[in-house]
């Protein structure tokens, strides 16, 4: 194995009193290996705290200096999913993961550039860069990013097997949001941010940059797979579009169907809103500060599950979240809702119809009765549908989970030309879903695999498997990976 890739460490002077006061317990990664920074904690994080806990199948190494050590690796991942769980705990109502009270988490599987979620763990990886090897489990943003897979099937669960192009890539943009948001609870990271960016937290920064390391290593073998400066930059300009009019696949200058690129849009308008947000709270808007930035992260959390809880599951989702994040915004600042709604109709995200609607008294009282039963939507399973398979060369019907959920308020996204787009039917979405997954070669054949018919498409990694359920075959998500490996 070649030498661990380490940095000579910058370590963030910008520490809180009391992280400078108390003798110095424990160094760990900041947000990314790739940004070089460690920050001194003055106590060691408990993995297995609830709620939320974790279990690490490796005993607790004695903590080390040495960045390119296990030890610094492992209190790393610790100290970061610690935080990022204690920070969405407290929107989580069942206190628990889907998997039930503790997550496993296999910090280095075996070689590969990746990191996945998959209902039993959250699986990290290791892999070769030029700067040496690469340990996707070293890195804040990249944990992070899993455990937000973990947070959201906790919360939505119909999403992990939702045939949709957008929940898909909503589920990958709520991975970078924890990953951003959980940043955000270090108070050393938040005050070299306003720093750094002069107060205007959305713009490019180590805060919108994700997994700078994975992202170089990557890059190395695939110069236009990932963003120039790290895995998938929060600070862009993409604007929605109908995922089935991208294309399957694209450079990462592009916006594609594929989960990881289209959930660029919907992060880069949280980004936005989050530094907007920022300004409006800010008792002086041109020096906000660090706890104020905390204040409004924690506002932002609330807005966002809120909304996520109330969202039915349909071919729109993001349309669906942004909107409800909209109305769920305005008892916590009345400058929020206009924010939120500059933020999501520059991208089309929602449509100038949805974004006046959001706002209005009948919204707000159709939200209010719908809210209880909306709320029971979480216990409400999506349609399962036959849909043909003969395309890929399977000679049987195949049932997958459409976004089927009842709408009860029309939210839209925008068209080009700025009118409202009439969403998918739910059958549809799931057909596209599927094509894309086949045309990627993400499916595991299970069975299908001898039949010579069937299509056999590149991809590496399935994300998906066919397997026989009550007689019908039947297509089941795997696992959410962070997009590390090529499409
Ligand atoms: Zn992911």
């Amino acid at each position: 194995m070649r030498k661990p890739s380490g940095k000579k460490a910058k370590t963030n002077t910008k520490t809180t009193n009391t992280e400078t006061s108390v003798a110095r317990a424990l160094r760990v990664w900041e947000d990314d290996p790739g940004t070089g920074v460690e920050v001194s904690l003055d106590s060691r994080p408990d993995p297995s705290a609830t709620p939320l806990a974790y279990r690490f199948p490796a005993p607790a190494p004695e903590p080390s200096d040495d960045n390119t050590s296990f030890a610094f690796r492992y209190w790393s991942a610790a100290a970061a999913l610690r935080r990022g769980a204690d920070f969405w705990a407290p929107r989580v109502p069942s206190g628990e993961w889907k998997l039930g009270p503790v997550l496993p988490v296999l910090l280095d599987k075996g070689e590969d550039l990746n990191a996945f979620y998959d209902r039993q763990a959250l699986n990290f990886f290791h892999g070769t860069s030029p700067d040496g090897v690469v340990f996707s489990g070293a890195s804040p943003d990249i944990v992070c990013h899993e455990m937000g897979h973990a947070i959201l099937d906790s919360v939505k669960p119909q999403l992990f097997d939702a045939g949709s192009q957008e929940a898909a890539a909503f589920h990958e943009s709520f991975g970078d949001m924890s990953a951003i948001l959980s940043d955000l609870q270090l108070p050393s990271l938040r005050a070299a941010l306003l720093q750094d960016t002069g107060g205007h937290v959305s713009r490019n920064s180590r805060l919108s940059r994700l997994a700078e390391q994975l992202g170089a290593a990557i890059r190395a073998q695939a110069p236009d797979a990932v963003d120039r400066d790290c895995l998938r930059n929060a600070s862009n300009s993409f604007s929605y579009a109908d995922p089935s009019t991208l294309p399957s696949v694209a450079p990462a200058s592009q916006l594609s169907s594929e989960a990881h690129s289209f959930s660029r849009v919907f992060t880069g308008a949280f980004l936005d809103a989050l530094g907007a947000m920022l300004r409006a709270y800010a008792a002086d808007p041109a020096t906000p500060t660090a706890d104020e930035l905390a204040n409004v992260s924690l506002h932002i959390r609330d807005i966002l599950m809120e909304a996520i809880a109330n969202a039915p599951v349909v071919s729109n989702f993001m349309a669906q979240v942004a909107t409800g994040m909209v109305a769920a915004s305005a008892s916590l600042n009345a400058a929020y809702p206009d924010i939120l709604k500059e933020a999501f109709t520059r991208r089309a995200i929602i449509s100038l119809q949805t974004s006046v609607m959001a706002t209005s008294r009948h919204h707000a009282s159709v939200a209010a009765m719908t809210e209880s039963s909306a709320r029971s939507l979480s216990g409400i399973p999506l349609d399962q549908v036959a849909l043909p398979a003969a395309q890929y060369g399977i000679n049987e019907p195949l049932m997958v989970a459409t976004p089927s959920h009842p709408r009860r308020v029309l939210a839209t996204a925008a068209q080009p030309d700025l009118t409202p787009a009439d969403p998918m039917s739910a059958v549809s979405a799931a057909t596209q879903f599927v094509d894309d997954l086949f045309a990627r070669g993400r499916v595991d054949l299970g069975e299908m695999e001898t039949r010579k018919s069937v299509i056999r498409l590149g991809g590496r990694l399935k994300t998906h498997k066919l397997v026989r359920e009550k007689g019908a075959l039947t297509l089941r998500r795997i696992l959410f990976d962070c997009g590390l490996c090529q499409q």
